[in-house]
């Protein structure tokens, strides 16, 4: 019998509930396995998910609560929609 025991790439402590993330830069891609506490400075970034854990930063509030029910709707990570990329637009 094998037991695998994943670790965070980064402190590599056994024992902590870890995630496998992907990174991507031009064509430089990495997928690090990360420890929530690791994981932090990606999760601000990423949507939260469904039903899954809350993530710790806020993101900023819009005004239109029709964004909630969009945000349910099973879209990939990562990909915003016209109306978000609109939203963004009118920020800047
Ligand atoms: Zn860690």
């Amino acid at each position: 019998m094998e037991i695998v025991i994943q670790v965070c790439d980064v402190c590599e402590k056994v024992g902590k509930p870890v995630k496998q993330y992907g990174v991507s830069e031009d064509d430089r891609v990495a997928k690090p396995v990360l420890c929530a506490d690791d994981a932090a400075p990606l999760e601000r970034f990423l949507p939260k998910a469904p039903g899954g854990k809350v993530v710790a930063a806020a993101r900023p509030a819009t005004k239109r609560p029709a964004k909630k029910a969009a945000a349910r709707g099973g879209r990939q990570s990562g990909v915003m929609t016209m109306e978000e990329i609109e939203a963004q637009k009118r920020k800047s």
